[in-house]
């Protein structure tokens, strides 16, 4: 309902995943009705979605990956399959009218900022106008590809795992799978299950801790329908617990990292009986440097007389299959790429453009970064959600996209009550939250000695170095000095609309 005096803003919603939808029930919570969903794919859900390879689950405790608003007493187990998670938020968006409201198979090509509005060209060729852009793309959206010799000269079916061909028969095949990461631990297991054979070809090893994946039992599911409230003193005890070992051993604190350091090792040599194996599965940096895999299939699957873990180093790719740098062939029928995402795309190709008429690659030139991961100085009213810096070890994205949901919340909310027409971070405050960032990261272990998808070209990692509890501590208030705000003229458009 809007509030008598309050100014209705028009909001722009860029993808329909997690935040997005997140963001859209909020807003109209708040009392915003102008809201339009754009969503480039033919549904929401976002990563899972597209994440539907064999064995794709999410690797938080899923209770712990819910909407505080939206408990859900159905999941299947501890950690949910992606299926579930995409019935979720499916059902969710249903929920909440979300669903109705998108505006599917619409990517936005081109957003321009002029005198406190968005101009927004869509690929459906559709021109809009708003007064706030909410860019909920999320961060892990764009497949990267290994820049292998010889890669695209492959005769068999060759995909990357978030963009799974289901049509490709698996029984029996000679599989080879490229990566090693949290993906590839999910993956790996199935496909040893139905392929004749699967060869891994891992470049660095990867340190993974087992969590038991407990299934629930129907009484279970029973208890938490009845009182929901359970299923938030359990999601509070996981966060609790994810925060004060995963997210405290990766953020420098010394015997959080030595107690997980010991769980992986200890994972590693209970679970591996052959010495050599044992030794190509064991990683030359310090555990968490990499996102630390929560997994137990993998080194069982990996021990099966149809595993391969090949560590030779690929040489280069032919039609029949990976040369590795000892000279052998290794021939295949399927080539699955886990080979990650680029982590530092957000929201681009898009064409932004923002006051002045600079441009995101030109802002983003020397270094992505945004401040408090949410706004752009040179990008007023607007805001991206799960940008550069919001991952905080191991912990629930859903939880991060609420704080930032909120702030960004606080910061329309004074627009409503015309405190200004335009709001950009001021460039001093962006540089002091990049130094402020910068400090921590020396104590962190993703500074320990190894490549990841979280390190920029700088070797910076794109991570909050702190604890969870210091990120919604400084995240409850906007501090309005660290922004810039402007009224604007009415002003004659020269775009078109
Ligand atoms: P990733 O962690 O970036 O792993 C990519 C893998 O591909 C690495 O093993 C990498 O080797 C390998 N690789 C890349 N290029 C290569 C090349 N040219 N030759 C040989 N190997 C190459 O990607 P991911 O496994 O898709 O995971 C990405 C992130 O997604 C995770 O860290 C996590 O945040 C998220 N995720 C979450 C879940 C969950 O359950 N919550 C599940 C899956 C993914 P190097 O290590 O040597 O670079």
């Amino acid at each position: 309902m809007l509030k008598k005096g309050l100014r209705n803003p028009s909001v722009i919603i860029i993808g329909a995943g997690m935040s997005g939808i997140l963001m859209t029930i909020k807003l109209r919570e708040a009392g915003i009705t102008d809201i339009t969903i754009l969503e480039k794919k033919s549904n929401i859900g976002g990563t899972w979605r597209e994440n539907s390879y064999p064995g794709v689950a999410c690797d938080i405790p899923a209770h712990m990956y819910t909407y505080s608003f939206e408990p859900n007493p159905e999941w299947s187990h501890r950690f949910a399959y992606g299926s579930e998670i995409q019935e979720y938020f499916e059902r969710v968006g249903r929920k909440y009218g979300v669903t109705e409201k998108v505006r599917f198979n619409e990517a936005v090509v081109d957003s321009q900022y002029k005198n406190a509005k968005w101009y927004v060209k869509t690929s459906k060729g559709e021109h809009l106008v708003a007064d706030f852009i909410v860019c909920a793309t999320g961060i892990l959206h764009h497949p990267a590809k290994p820049n292998i010799t010889g890669l695209e000269s492959f005769k068999g079916d060759m995909f990357h795992t978030a963009q799974w061909n289901h049509d490709v028969e698996l029984k029996g095949k000679r599989i080879g799978v490229i990566g090693t990461g949290s993906t590839a631990a999910q993956v790996i297991p199935e496909l040893i299950k139905k392929a004749g054979k699967v060869s891994v070809f891992q470049r660095t090893a990867q340190w993974i801790v087992n969590i038991p994946n407990r299934q629930y039992s129907e009484a279970h599911k029973a208890r938490w329908r009845n009182n929901p409230h359970l299923m938030t003193v359990l999601k509070n005890r996981y966060a609790k617990a994810i925060e004060q070992t995963f997210s405290k051993a990766v953020t420098g604190h010394k015997l959080q990292h030595l107690m997980v350091s010991i769980f992986c090792k200890y994972n590693l040599r209970t679970s591996i009986k052959d010495k050599s194996l044992r030794k190509k599965l064991t990683p030359s940096y310090t555990p968490g440097c990499k996102r630390l895999i929560a997994n137990n299939t993998f080194y069982s699957a990996i021990q099966k007389p149809n595993a391969d873990l090949v560590t030779q180093g690929i040489e280069r790719i032919t039609e029949q299959g990976i040369i590795t740098k000892d000279g052998q062939l290794h021939e295949l029928d399927v080539l699955v790429l886990s080979t990650g995402f680029k982590p530092f795309n957000f929201m681009r190709p898009m064409n932004l453009v923002g006051k002045d008429g600079v441009h995101i690659n030109e802002i983003w030139h020397k270094k992505v970064k945004a401040y408090r991961s949410i706004c752009i100085p040179q990008l007023p009213n607007f805001f991206l959600m799960l940008g550069p810096n919001t991952p905080i070890g191991n912990y629930s994205v859903i939880a991060m996209s609420e704080v930032q949901c909120d702030y960004v919340l606080k910061l329309i909310a004074q627009w409503r009550q015309g405190s200004f027409d335009e709001i950009s971070a001021t460039p001093k405050a962006m540089n002091e939250f990049n130094d402020y960032l910068k400090k921590g990261m020396g104590k962190t272990a993703w500074v320990g000695g190894c490549q990841s998808w979280y390190l920029d070209d700088d070797g910076d990692p794109a991570m909050w170095p702190y604890t969870w509890n210091q990120w919604v501590k400084e995240m409850a208030e906007p501090c309005m000095s660290d922004f810039h705000t402007e009224f604007c003229q009415p002003q004659a458009s020269s775009m078109a609309v």
